[in-house]
């Protein structure tokens, strides 16, 4: 295979630069390297540089409950816009680098108080987490590989020196906030409840540091089924996403605000998403806030799919890497998918645009689609680029065999019909 020039950059690149790249490239299949020693947040002596006391972690132990007194009827299901509503509950917990991270408090969803010279409102030093709880038919609530939520919400926290945390810590604060609103889950097949986790830096200085306080907050919003029609995008080559050594394989505000006028333009061409390229080979990166699939058949008729390597500019995505251990598995044996041929390729590598092109010419191009917490899986029917419409394959009911059957198995294993290991009990 040809040695894509976006690698041979990342060779020559600094020192420092690479380990950081290789590090978040092997983190998601990896995560157990990541020790609870690294979430302890430690106090750096200011003039003698040396660790001082250890302050406290997120302990679970501590929380306070202040129940609301005034609860709203969760409005009917049908009713509910994406991100538009919000529980009666909310968790917040305060850090500083006196006391490290001090009391939970779960208390009535409402507004925060920051004064006007805090840190997040002029720096963005903000960054934040996407997961769902499920209602499953037989009245459980899961949630679905919520661990690997809580280590990359630790990796971005880590990008823009922000405190660590105990992950188990924070995720059983967060099921006990979801048991206490858990009648905001909705039942009908498809809904779920997104779960926000946000940690701001609430330093009250204008100073680009480290900030001497923080913020993270956790916020619920009952949302409904997210219908996967074919979608249209627009091949960006005015703006990019992201850059090699930038913050895009991290979970930042930083990296959505600058998205949202290339979005419009989209939309105003007619588009649904932007398709982010990289580089003047544009390689195809991310499909809006969603990883990308592209699905290929080879010349000697085999089926591959591949997706971009974790390079340091794709978010590695919860969904990205389950879709990859679900084919996987199939190849090997270990779990397999009813209809997908037994021999496909997985392949983390770059693609361009002019492959995805010429395939499209020749009749090669199966099925390109997106992944990611919201939508699940999200196929893609037309891909615009440089003045011309490049069409692809959605088969019959508007997903491809590869996108369709591993939607059905994820959606499965997150509602609770298909058991599996990746399934987290509410309750537990
Ligand atoms: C959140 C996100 C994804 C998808 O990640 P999941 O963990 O699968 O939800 C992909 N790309 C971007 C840019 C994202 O912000």
């Amino acid at each position: 295979m040809m040695r894509p020039a976006l690698f041979r950059s990342i060779r020559r690149a600094p020192a420092w630069h690479t380990a950081r790249l290789a590090a978040s490239t092997l983190l998601p299949r990896n995560a157990a390297t990541v020790g609870a020693a690294r979430y302890k947040s430690t106090h750096i002596d200011m003039i003698t540089g040396e660790p001082t006391e250890l302050l406290s972690d997120i302990q679970p132990g501590r929380l306070v409950v202040t129940k609301n007194e005034h609860p709203t009827p969760p409005p009917p299901s049908s009713t509910l816009v994406f991100g538009h509503t919000f529980t009666d509950h909310m968790l917040t917990i305060p850090w500083d680098t006196t006391n490290g991270w001090g009391e939970p408090h779960i208390k009535p969803y409402g507004p925060l108080q920051l004064e006007p010279s805090s840190s997040v409102l002029h720096y963005a030093q903000t960054l934040f987490e996407g997961m769902k709880a499920y209602h499953t038919v037989d009245g459980r609530l899961l949630m679905f590989r919520p661990d690997m939520n809580m280590k990359r919400m630790n990796r971005s926290a880590e990008r823009i020196a922000l405190p660590n945390f105990n992950g188990e810590g924070l995720l059983e604060l967060i099921k006990q906030l979801v048991r206490i609103d858990r009648h905001w889950v909705p039942k009908e097949p498809g809904h779920s409840l997104y779960i926000r986790p946000t940690l701001i830096a609430n330093q009250r200085a204008i100073g680009v540091t480290p900030p001497n306080e923080a913020l993270l907050f956790v916020i619920l919003s009952p949302v409904g089924p997210y219908f996967p029609k074919p979608v249209t995008l627009y091949a960006t080559t005015e703006f990019i996403r992201a850059a090699p050594g930038g913050t895009g394989s991290f979970k930042l505000g930083v990296n959505y605000a600058p998205a949202v006028m290339p979005q419009k333009m989209v939309a105003e061409k007619g588009y649904s998403q932007n398709l982010w390229l990289h580089g003047p080979e544009h390689y195809l990166t991310e499909v809006g806030t969603m990883n990308m699939f592209v699905v290929f058949k080879l010349e000697d008729g085999t089926i591959e799919v591949v997706t971009p390597p974790l390079d340091g500019m794709i978010l590695p995505g919860v969904t990205r890497d389950s879709v990859l251990q679900l084919l996987r598995d199939h190849v090997s044996g270990s779990q397999t998918l009813k209809g997908l041929p037994q021999k496909l390729k997985i392949t983390e590598r770059p693609v361009t645009m002019k492959e995805v092109q010429d395939a499209s010419r020749a009749g090669n191009l199966v099925e390109l689609f997106g992944a990611g917490t919201a939508a699940v899986i999200s196929p893609v029917h037309q891909i615009g680029y440089q003045g011309e419409d490049i069409p692809i394959p959605t088969g019959d009911g508007g997903m491809g065999d590869v996108a369709r059957t591993i939607r059905e198995q994820l959606v499965g294993i997150q509602w609770g019909q298909i058991a599996h290991p990746w399934s987290v009990s509410v309750d537990e």
